[in-house]
């Protein structure tokens, strides 16, 4: 079979949403375009800007990271090392490895060290799965360091984006239909943060990194299996291979809606600096990663008190 756009070279891959076989130098102009009308069309960010790519050594945010840089934009890559053994450790080493090869430059932060302690550290002495604290942390620290550049950027995907529409639509959760946006603008204390791969699926940043010889980790987080969000993310390709393109569509049609009528995010709740970090929060005194800190040290003082007893 030869390619649709080109009609000479062979097509490598077939993309059944859209019905296209494609080489693979078509195929990866295919996925930037993507990207790029992304950004421009949601008005995400410019080339003058400094990007930070919040990644997790997969295949997602490696690509995105790749793609970007690609497109000239200035990119820095952001990893946080959760002290998962041994997820972290073999997913930084892929992404030392990225950054060596592509000449992308990565900054790592250790949870332990810019915190209190590893994810499963926190699970294990506050006595609660380690996957309560990590959406919390994660979006601390991202921000963060956010704040440093222009605009912090993540590898959430077509199905990602989709498979949450659909869970609250499921939910008919208008707060958060209210919300999904693939840009939302920097205010008091939160960086600006930007979703570029929204029109880009997994299979296709599967195929780009093959394409460009990206080495990423793939084993995923060992401590999310089974969790709801892969159900609905699986059942959305079912349908969306039953009916090819209707998860592109599914999510377009909503974001465009949306943007053509001037999307402006619901107020935030009044909102103070936290008493000891100065992060933005709703809660009286102490935002929710202080109050994190706290109890655990409280817990960990009071395990190490029974041990002595
Ligand atoms: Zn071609
Ligand atoms: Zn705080």
């Amino acid at each position: 079979m030869k390619c649709k756009l080109c009609r000479t070279k062979k097509a490598e891959i077939f993309l059944k949403p859209y019905g296209l076989g494609l080489c693979r130098d078509d195929f990866l102009s295919f996925v930037k375009r993507r990207v790029e009308r992304a950004i421009d069309k949601f008005k995400m960010f410019e080339e003058k800007h400094r990007v930070l790519v919040a990644i997790s050594g997969g295949k997602d945010s490696l690509a995105l990271l790749h793609l970007l840089k690609g497109l000239s934009y200035d990119v820095t890559g952001y990893f946080l090392d959760l002290g998962i053994f041994p997820a972290s450790q073999e997913a930084k080493q892929r992404i030392l490895n990225f950054s060596k090869d592509f000449g992308i430059s990565v900054i790592i932060d250790r949870l332990d060290e810019v915190f209190v302690a590893t994810l499963p550290e926190i699970g294990k002495i506050m006595k609660r799965p380690p996957c309560s604290y990590c959406g919390t942390l994660k979006r601390y620290f991202f921000n963060r360091r956010g704040m440093e550049f222009d605009v912090v950027v993540t590898g959430h995907t077509l199905n990602d984006e989709a498979a949450s529409l659909f869970a609250n639509n499921l939910r008919w959760d208008f707060s958060y239909m209210g919300r999904q946006y693939p840009v939302l603008e920097e205010e008091r204390g939160f960086a600006r943060k930007a979703k570029p791969l929204i029109f880009v699926s997994e299979k296709e940043t599967a195929a780009y990194c093959f394409f460009c010889g990206i080495e990423y980790y793939e084993k995923g987080c060992p401590l999310a299996k089974g969790a709801s969000s892969i159900f609905l993310k699986r059942k959305l390709l079912e349908i969306d291979d039953k009916r090819p393109g209707v998860m592109y569509t599914y999510l377009k049609e909503f974001l465009d809606r949306k943007r053509k009528q001037g999307f402006m995010p619901e107020e935030k709740a009044d909102m103070r600096p936290c008493e000891e970090c100065g992060y933005p929060t709703t809660a009286q005194g102490l935002c929710a990663v202080c109050r994190i800190r706290r109890r655990f040290v409280q817990h960990a003082e009071g395990v190490a008190n029974n041990e002595r007893m």
